[in-house]
């Protein structure tokens, strides 16, 4: 055997092309190969496909390897993400180990230093397990990635913006810096807070960008998912070779869930974008330090502004005071206490005490994340419920200097 990378579902060349604005492409499904013209991909609910002969083997044999339903998530999410092969996997983590297993022992990973909860966990595992060492910069100065560069850089992690503390990094600035001096070097964007519909990290210079598809792409909390996109190719290709060779590749069910999500991303996302915004002004208005970069008081209001067409639907607010955040988030009525973000409901969150409380808390004091920071996710519901809901949690907990109403 000469072939190491085994020949796989190829994306289709036309499907992968963007010809009409993002919200028309992604509510626009290529299933013109469908041999009963079905209107919605249908679910390949299938573990094995029958071969013509002993030697003639089809396009698929076994769902790790490829699946029609699979590929055909794949294509439309290469489409609306630009790249050139999309790969869909069990979760947003799984996504970020598929990445890492290009990273040989030894060899360094340069990340943000307010990254996801997560990926900070797999981080440090890679650390411990495998002798991968990752710089934590502060991303948000491009020039403080320079001294970093080596022949060992393999991977540069970035999220902009960042989790919970709405930092931004200047992905084309950085790229360049990575490329002229670490050709070997992947620069990667976890993209999951913007969505492929704000902002497209690989036409800002990345060469990988992947997403938790349990968010925004899919939009519901009602399924787990990973999407991969590569600008090149072979960089895909590797991809693929790692998620059929350790069998994370997403189910038929969940890829039809994932794709059945992601045609309303851009109409949700409007919905969920408008809202926050008021949402934003109304807290800023109260005297709250707000991170949202939506607002003009954000420190990097323009650079967010060049790289994406809006500022999304996660803000995160300082009140000053722990018991007061408690109360606030255990005041509200319509806003859903949890983890996670980009369902069509809202929710509220105390960081430090959920999504992020697998970081230590020294760590979380280094990195000067607030204990009382609180963060909203945006949903779908009509924008003055969610404001009504808010201010009264916000006058129960005390939060506001004269009750109003
Ligand atoms: C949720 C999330 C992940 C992890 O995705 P899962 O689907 O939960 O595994 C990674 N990065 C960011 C920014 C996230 O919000």
């Amino acid at each position: 055997m000469t072939d190491i990378l085994p020949s796989s579902p190829a994306a289709s060349v036309t499907s992968t092309t963007r010809r009409y604005r993002f919200a028309t492409e992604v509510v626009t499904v290529d299933s013109s190969d469908d041999p009963h013209n079905a209107a919605s991909v249908p679910i390949y609910q299938t573990a094995t496909f029958k071969q013509k002969g002993a030697t003639a083997t089809g396009e698929y044999d076994y769902s790790r390897s490829g699946n029609p339903t699979r590929t055909h998530v794949e294509n439309h999410l290469a489409k609306i993400m630009s790249a050139e092969r999309a790969l869909v996997v069990t979760s947003g983590m799984g996504a970020l180990d598929v990445i890492t297993r290009l990273v040989k022992t030894g060899e360094e990973i340069i990340a943000g230093d307010d990254l996801y909860g997560g990926t900070n966990r797999l981080l440090s595992f890679l650390a411990k397990s495998q002798n991968v060492k990752t710089h934590h910069i502060d991303t948000t100065k491009s020039d403080s990635i320079l001294p970093y560069l080596s022949d060992k850089t393999r991977l540069v992690l970035l999220e902009s913006p960042t989790n919970p503390l709405i930092k931004i990094s200047d992905i084309p600035t950085i790229s360049k810096y990575v490329h002229d001096r670490c050709p070997n070097a992947l620069v990667v964007v976890d993209n999951t807070m913007m969505s492929p519909y704000l902002q497209r990290p690989l036409e800002l210079g990345a060469d990988i960008s992947y997403h938790s598809g349990t968010k925004y792409l899919s939009g519901h909390h009602d399924l787990m998912a990973g999407v991969i996109g590569a600008k090149k190719a072979s960089v895909g290709d590797e991809l693929y070779y790692v998620i059929n060779a350790t069998g994370c590749g997403l189910s038929p069910f969940d890829s039809w869930l994932l794709l059945r999500g992601v045609k309303t991303l851009a109409v949700r996302m409007d919905k969920q974008q408008a809202s926050c915004i008021r949402i934003a002004d109304y807290l800023e208005a109260q005297g709250f330090k707000v991170h949202f970069p939506g607002l003009r008081s954000h420190p990097q209001y323009d650079l967010h502004a060049s790289m994406a067409s809006g500022p999304g639907a996660v803000l995160s607010f300082e009140t000053g005071d722990t018991g007061i955040s408690e109360r606030i988030v255990e005041g509200t009525k319509l806003w859903s206490i949890s983890v996670s973000f980009g369902c069509v409901n809202s929710l509220i969150s105390m960081p430090c005490r959920m999504s992020h409380a697998s970081i230590p808390a020294h760590i979380r004091a280094e990195r000067s994340l607030p204990e009382d920071l609180i963060r909203l996710c945006v949903g779908i519901e009509d924008a003055d419920d969610l404001l009504e809901d808010l201010e009264q949690a916000l006058n129960i907990a005390g939060a506001l200097p004269t009750p109003s109403k």
